[in-house]
Order: C-alpha cells, then sequence, then structure tokens
C-alpha cells in the first residue's frame, strides 16, 4: 500500500459521524428490514387473496355449471323419452327450453374455464352436445314424418352421446376438484413458507435492531461514563490527564471544552495556592518588622526615643505602608473583577498626569542616580478619562521602571498623538523581560521568570490593575522588550 493511500485509509478511520447521523442510519438500518418483511408479507396476503379468489370465483362457478348441465341433460333426456312415447308438442317445447338452458350454461362455462383441459373438456362436450341435438332433431323430423312409427331410429346413437357428455362431466367435475385441491395445497406450501421466512426475517431484524440500538447507545454513553469520570477525579482535586477516547463529534467537542476547563481549574488551582504562599511571605515579612520594632520598642520605655528608635518606627512605617499598598491593590482589583470600578470620567489632558507623575518619582531617582526625560508629542489631543486612574497606570509603569532598572540608569516618558487617540510610553535601561513572559506578566500574580527579579519586592497585582484599568477605558497595553536591552511600556487610550 502507498503511503498516499495509507494516509486516505487513516482518514477515513478518523471520520466519526455526528450523533445525529449514527442515530439516523441505525434506525434506516432497523426500519428498512422491517419495511422489506412487510413488503413480503404483503405480497404473500396478495398471493392468498388471489389463490382464495381462485377458488371462489373460477372453481365454486364451475362446479356451479358442471352441476346444472348435468341437472339440465338429465332432464332433457326425461322430457326427450317422453316426448317420443307421447309425441306431445308441449314436451318437445320444453325440452327446446331446457336445451337453450344448457347451451347458454355451457358457452359461459367455457368463457370462465381458466385452464387448457378444462376448456378442451368443455368444447367436447359441446360438439357431442350438438351431435346429440341433430340426432334429436332428425329423429323428431322422422317421427312427424311417420306418426305411426314407434321405433326410434338414432336412440342408441344420442344414448351414446348422452353416455359421453355425462362422461366428460365428470370429467370436468375431477379435474375441478383436482384444480381446488392444488391451489389449496399451493396456498398451504406458500403459508408456511411464508410462516418460515417472516419469522426469521423478523427475528433478524430484531436482532440487528437490538445490536444496532445497543451499540449507538454505546458510542454515546461511553464517552459520557468517562466524562463522568474524570468529573468525580476533579470534585476530588486531581486534574491531570487528558480525556482521550473516540466518540461522535459533538462529545469530542464537550470533552475538549472539558479539557479547556480542567486546564483552567488547574491554572485556577495554582494561582490560588500560588496567592496563599505570595500572601503569607508578603503579609509575614511586614508584619514580622513590625513585631520586632513594636518589641524594640517596649523594652525602651520610658527611655527617650534615640537614634535606633527612630530607624525602628521608619522601618515599621515603611512596612505598614507596604501592607496598606498591597491591601489596596487587592481590593482594587477585587473590585475591578466584580465589575464595580465606577470611572469618573472627564475629557482632560493627559500631559499634566504625566508631570506629577514623574515629579513624584524625581527624589527615589536621584537616590538611583537616573534620570528621567520627558517627551510631550505637538497637538496632543484631549482624551475621555478618569484621571486618577490613569494617574495610577502612569505611576505604576514609571514606578516599575524605576524599580527594575540598575542604578545610573534612564527612564524616557512618551506621549504622542496617534490616529485612535494618545498613546503613552515608558522606556526603562532595565534588564528587560524574557518573550516567554511578555503577556504573561499582565496576568495577576505574575512575575517574571529571572530570578534575580525575585530579590525586588513585588507582588505582580500592579499590572493586572493597569491592564484593566486601560481597558475600562476601551484603550490597549502592551509591552516591547529584549532581555539585556531594557523594555517599553506602552499604553493608548482612545480620543
Ligand atoms: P510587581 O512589580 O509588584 O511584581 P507588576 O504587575 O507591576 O508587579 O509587574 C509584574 C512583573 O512584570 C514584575 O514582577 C516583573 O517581573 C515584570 N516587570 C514589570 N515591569 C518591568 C520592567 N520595567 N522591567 C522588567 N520587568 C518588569
Amino acid at each position: 500500500m502507498t503511503c498516499e493511500s495509507k494516509g486516505a485509509w487513516k482518514y477515513v478511520y478518523r471520520i466519526r459521524p455526528t450523533i445525529f447521523v449514527r442515530m439516523v442510519f441505525g434506525y434506516l438500518a432497523i426500519f428498512i428490514p422491517m419495511i422489506a418483511v412487510s413488503a413480503y408479507a404483503i405480497s404473500q396476503l396478495a398471493l392468498f387473496h388471489r389463490v382464495t379468489g381462485q377458488i371462489l370465483q373460477i372453481d365454486n362457478r364451475m362446479r356451479d355449471y358442471e352441476k346444472k348441465l348435468t341437472d339440465s341433460l338429465l332432464t332433457q333426456i326425461r322430457y326427450e323419452r317422453k316426448y317420443f312415447i307421447t309425441k306431445d308438442n308441449e314436451l318437445r317445447k320444453q325440452f327446446l327450453v331446457v336445451e337453450r338452458d344448457f347451451t347458454n350454461q355451457i358457452d359461459e362455462a367455457i368463457s370462465v374455464a381458466d385452464t387448457a383441459n378444462k376448456m378442451e373438456v368443455l368444447t367436447r362436450i359441446r360438439s357431442c352436445y350438438d351431435l346429440y341435438r341433430s340426432l334429436f332433431n332428425e329423429e323428431q323430423e322422422i317421427a312427424d314424418e311417420s306418426r305411426n312409427s314407434v321405433e326410434e331410429v338414432y336412440k342408441e346413437e344420442r344414448k351414446e352421446k348422452v353416455d359421453e357428455i355425462l362422461w366428460e362431466l365428470r370429467n370436468l367435475k375431477s379435474q375441478i376438484e383436482q384444480d381446488t385441491y392444488n391451489r389449496i395445497k399451493h396456498l398451504g406450501e406458500a403459508g408456511a413458507k411464508a410462516n418460515v421466512i417472516a419469522v426469521a426475517m423478523g427475528a433478524g431484524c430484531l436482532l440487528s435492531g437490538i445490536i444496532i440500538s445497543i451499540l449507538i447507545t454505546r458510542s454515546i454513553t461511553r464517552p459520557l461514563s468517562s466524562m463522568r469520570d474524570k468529573t468525580r477525579q476533579i470534585a476530588q482535586g486531581d486534574f491531570d490527564g487528558k480525556m482521550d477516547f473516540s466518540s461522535p463529534p459533538e462529545i469530542r467537542d464537550l470533552s475538549q471544552d472539558f479539557d479547556l476547563m480542567c486546564n483552567k481549574l488547574k491554572e485556577t488551582d495554582k494561582m490560588k495556592s500560588d496567592f496563599f504562599s505570595l500572601m503569607a511571605h508578603e503579609l509575614r515579612t511586614p508584619l514580622t518588622s513590625i513585631k520586632e520594632g513594636t518589641n524594640l520598642l517596649l523594652e525602651g520605655i520610658g527611655e527617650e526615643v534615640k537614634e535606633r528608635g527612630k530607624t525602628v518606627l521608619t522601618i515599621m512605617a515603611e512596612e505598614s505602608n507596604r501592607l496598606i499598598d498591597l491591601v489596596n491593590s487587592l481590593l482594587d482589583l477585587s473590585k475591578m473583577e466584580a465589575g464595580m470600578m465606577a470611572l469618573n470620567m472627564e475629557t482632560s489632558d493627559i500631559q499634566p498626569l504625566i508631570d506629577i507623575a514623574v515629579s513624584g518619582m524625581r527624589p527615589l531617582a536621584m537616590a538611583k542616580n537616573m534620570s528621567i526625560e520627558v517627551q510631550i508629542g505637538q497637538d496632543l489631543p484631549l482624551v475621555k478619562m478618569d484621571r486618577e486612574r490613569i494617574l495610577q497606570v502612569i505611576r505604576n509603569l514609571t514606578g516599575n521602571a524605576l524599580k527594575f532598572s540598575p542604578m545610573g540608569g534612564h527612564i524616557a516618558i512618551s506621549a504622542r498623538s496617534v490616529e485612535e487617540g494618545v498613546t503613552v510610553s515608558v522606556a526603562d535601561s532595565g534588564p528587560g523581560i524574557p518573550v516567554q513572559d511578555l503577556n504573561a506578566i499582565f496576568d495577576k500574580f505574575k512575575q517574571t521568570t529571572i530570578t534575580s527579579y525575585r530579590k525586588l519586592k513585588g507582588t505582580g497585582l500592579g499590572l493586572a490593575i493597569v491592564k484593566r484599568i486601560v481597558n475600562a477605558h476601551g484603550g490597549r497595553v502592551w509591552v516591547e522588550s529584549e532581555t539585556g536591552r531594557g523594555s517599553i511600556f506602552f499604553f493608548l487610550l482612545p480620543a
């Protein structure tokens, strides 16, 4: 087999019919044989109907004709005998009436006869009868001429013809009986055969119906029960393992969505444990500092607060501020996630906000011997924004630039007009961000994988808040960075 044909077979093998197609084909596979069984039963009933019709309409009628013909022949003989003895004209008339009856009946019988044999017998009867009639007529003429003659000339020939006719009538009777017998026999055989075939086909239909139903039901319930097992696993906290089974496309789609949901749950579960460990760490450090400081101060109660005491109080204030910032960030984020962030929108210039943020950063920048450059583009349009929130965004981005840049580094903040509105960028001379983290850092609690950053204090909430604020303004935020070459954070606000 060539590679191409192997591929084609693989493709055919992979085609999985939908539940709808399975059901339709399943029902067709059950109904078509049932229709065939019904058609066969109907054809057999039609055969029975035809054969019983033949028995009723042909054989019974032929039997009637045979009886009537025999009766009328015997009646004719009686009239004939009486007539030749008495020469009574009334008797001759009676004879002629019966003769007409006989002729009519034999003609009708010939038209009803359904087999060649019967036809032959009836024709023979007819010709014998014609001879008998002509003998009677001749005899009658002779009798008319010689009124006194008592001797009948054709008596013997007539008797012979009558016997012959009676014999043929008996022959006809036995043929009718034979035909009826044959038809009933055929009917019985066909009935028995139809019975066997109908039972076999019915049983086959029932069996194939049961098998097809089981197969269709299994192809639906098997993947469903696998999904039920997986759901139970998830309920017990086990998110591992993919659902991999052959199933109809509808269930396969459902299982893929289920896998997706499972991955999301796994991520959320990890995020939850990350959050707890981070929070434990973030809360423990400042709380320990505050506790230590309080102990130190308690030890020095009554004495003057000396230089050492001031340092301790400064650390305690810093740590308290960190705690407050952390709690505020968490509250902000949960408000935003719950869609409860109310924006106080006003049309405003963005430059004053950049100036406020930069002047707040200057002391820290000076401490790190860093330069801050601000470039504001010409004809910057006014934008609709919540000033407090956008100031929070600029502070966060410049704060990160300051935090992650080394001593003596450089920060450039620019604002320029673009087609859609205003873009603000914050560039730094920090260590940059690995390409695989460029999107992830905007998720909450996400920090870069570069371990050296870990020693810098942070919660991974700042950029998540920035993204939500900018998105709530109908804008977008993104970063361009290369490790070792600094980063540039951008955000765009629609004008
Ligand atoms: P935090 O700074 O409190 O950790 P953020 O959400 O502000 O939280 O930042 C998330 C992560 O993104 C940071 O921990 C850091 O790893 C990375 N990051 C942010 N800004 C910069 C930057 N200017 N240079 C390098 N990495 C940055």
